[in-house]
């Protein structure tokens, strides 16, 4: 190893002297596209249900990820059943 072995300066800092002079402009591509948050395919921003896997998704998040809508009728069926499961028990005890 030689005198100079040890002065060897890491990539990284390149890297970021680099970012530093070219600084990163609006990125165009983050409005242009939205992904699919559950088969993570590319859409138009403006869809509402993904082409791919047939699935409602809502507008596109700072990430472009389209965020997930509420699932009002697999929430209320949740609620619907618990609700008769509890009127099945209280019928069953009080009879
Ligand atoms: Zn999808």
């Amino acid at each position: 190893m030689g005198p100079f072995g040890r002065v060897r300066v890491p990539e990284a800092t390149f890297t970021a002297m680099a970012d530093k002079k070219t600084p990163k402009k609006n990125d165009p591509v983050t409005h242009v596209i939205k992904r699919c948050p559950y088969c993570q395919a590319y859409l138009k921003p403006n869809v509402t249900r993904c082409d791919s896997c047939n699935r409602r998704i809502g507008p596109p998040d700072r990430h472009g990820t389209a965020k997930k809508p509420v699932d009002w009728r697999a929430y209320l069926s949740a609620v619907f059943a618990v609700v008769v499961f509890c009127a099945a028990l209280y019928w069953f005890f009080l009879k």
